[in-house]
């Protein structure tokens, strides 16, 4: 189908700017599978991070920025379709016809590019305040795309307390002659130590999952341009989302995320999405999933698209929950990580480059029964892995979302084997709290009247 009425630009967006359309990168360009133009110009100024911050838009040489609860749910899609739909169709097409042998248009073939992943694309790279971004089919995925970056003989310098799926590529890769450093990237002398010229990608997770340490992200990429110039380094921020957290605006190279978590929102989808700051990482990351084939498919991005237009409210209300689980927890005497307790170690560092504590949450209660018992206890949590649900879950993460990493590296890590997850969910934080405690009272650890 080929649809020709140019599309109205929004009010706010100059046409100019980001709704223009790029040629395609060299990359892309000499082959027959041609780029689709998903390049957007990078945010011309920091906005207020979220709907809490009270200063009014500004409005600039190149338009009004709006606060980030607006523009999840304002879409910038330069998408030529003659009926000018309120929600971006579904082009549930592999094939797009050529106007003669030699020349097409702007898509060829859904692997290398289809018109509804490039509006969820623009969408998320303008979250992000990215050069350009991409969508492929799990967290997994981005993260394989990203660590094909890396040559053998290479190394990758990660952390320790990281996601079990994140730790089991990164073994994997060892056998490929890749080999990842382990240290505590919470600590800045341990990432120093580990960086050098043969360093290609130090990968962040802050806060961590499950123990919730914080990342000092400026402080990584300030020690990594010193000493590892070869490097790039890549945020995983599944935990905070754009909504919180915006790494590329802190120098990082590369920001990824589970859009099966807080993206989509409702856990009925897989999706990763990649975030780039620089054209020449858009162009290797753009050559990689053309040439794998691991980009969403466009039910998909349609899907995931929905899922992030309420990312806002979302964040927003699951944060004002956790903060208040996480208060009646701590109020019980147990010793409870989330970076909204005033109690928290790092609330300083954290609160420097988010502007929420999120949803996710975890505690210790001294024994792994115990745990246990709590856990089983609860009505309204489900037990499940994963998070960013609109539902609340609860899990044991060393013996579920981390079992695949070893007991014996789980205690090196100083992994508590009785921690408690919780991802807090829309639901009324009354009902949490009482279900939380009738569960503490099952497993003897509160007394029976709040
Ligand atoms: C879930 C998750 C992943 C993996 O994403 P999938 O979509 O499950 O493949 C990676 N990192 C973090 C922090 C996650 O929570």
């Amino acid at each position: 189908m080929q649809c020709t009425s140019a599309p109205p630009s929004p009010p706010h967006t100059p046409s100019s700017q980001s709704g223009s359309v790029q040629p395609p990168s060299s990359a892309s360009s000499s082959s027959s599978d041609s780029a689709p133009a998903t390049a957007v110009a990078p945010n011309p100024a920091t906005p207020p991070a979220s709907g809490t911050v009270s200063a009014s838009a500004s409005s600039t040489s190149l338009g009004p920025r709006y606060r980030l609860a607006t523009q999840v749910v304002t879409l910038e899609s330069s998408l030529k379709d003659p009926y000018n739909p309120a929600s971006t169709p579904i082009y549930q097409t592999a094939t797009f016809k050529q106007t003669s042998a030699d020349a097409h248009g702007e898509y060829d073939y859904t692997r290398s590019g289809n018109p509804t992943r490039t509006a969820l694309e623009k969408h998320v790279a303008k979250l992000c305040g990215a050069h350009r971004a991409f969508a492929v089919s799990s967290g997994m995925s981005a993260l394989d795309v990203i660590t094909r970056l890396v040559r053998t003989g290479q190394e990758i310098v990660a952390g320790t307390d990281i996601y079990g799926g994140t730790n089991r590529l990164l073994k994997f890769l060892e056998g490929q002659g890749i080999h990842t450093k382990h240290v505590d990237t919470t600590d800045l002398a341990q990432v120093a130590e580990a960086l050098g010229t043969n360093t290609r990608l130090v990968l962040l997770e802050t806060p961590t999952n499950p123990l919730i340490r914080v990342a000092d992200i400026a402080g990584v990429v300030r020690l990594t341009r010193e000493r590892a110039p070869n490097a790039l380094v890549v945020v995983d921020n599944t935990m905070m989302s754009p909504y919180l957290q915006r790494p590329l605006e802190l120098g990082v190279d590369i920001e990824y995320h589970s859009g099966t978590k807080y993206l989509c929102g409702h856990h009925d989808l897989m999706a990763g999405v990649i975030a780039v700051s620089s054209p020449k990482v858009a162009d290797d990351v753009y050559f990689i999933i053309n040439a794998s084939g691991c980009g969403l498919a466009p039910f998909d991005c349609w899907l995931l698209l929905r899922g992030i237009k309420t990312l806002g409210v979302r964040m927003e209300k699951q944060q004002q929950n956790a903060h208040r689980v996480a208060q009646f927890l701590e109020s019980t005497g147990l010793r409870v990580h989330y970076p909204g307790l005033a109690s928290f170690p790092q609330k300083a560092l954290h609160d420097s480059q988010s502007t929420g504590a999120g949803a996710v949450l975890s505690f210790e209660t001294g024994s792994t029964e115990t745990s246990q018992l709590i856990v089983e206890a609860c009505k309204l949590f489900s037990i499940s892995v994963s998070f960013g649900c609109v539902n609340s879950l609860i899990s044991m993460p060393c013996r579920m979302s981390h079992a695949s990493i070893p007991a014996h590296v789980r205690k090196e890590r100083a992994l508590p084997e009785d921690l408690i997850r919780l991802c807090i969910g829309i639901e009324d934080a009354e009902d949490l709290v009482e279900d939380l405690h009738q569960a503490l009272v099952v497993a003897k650890v509160a007394a029976p009247v709040l």
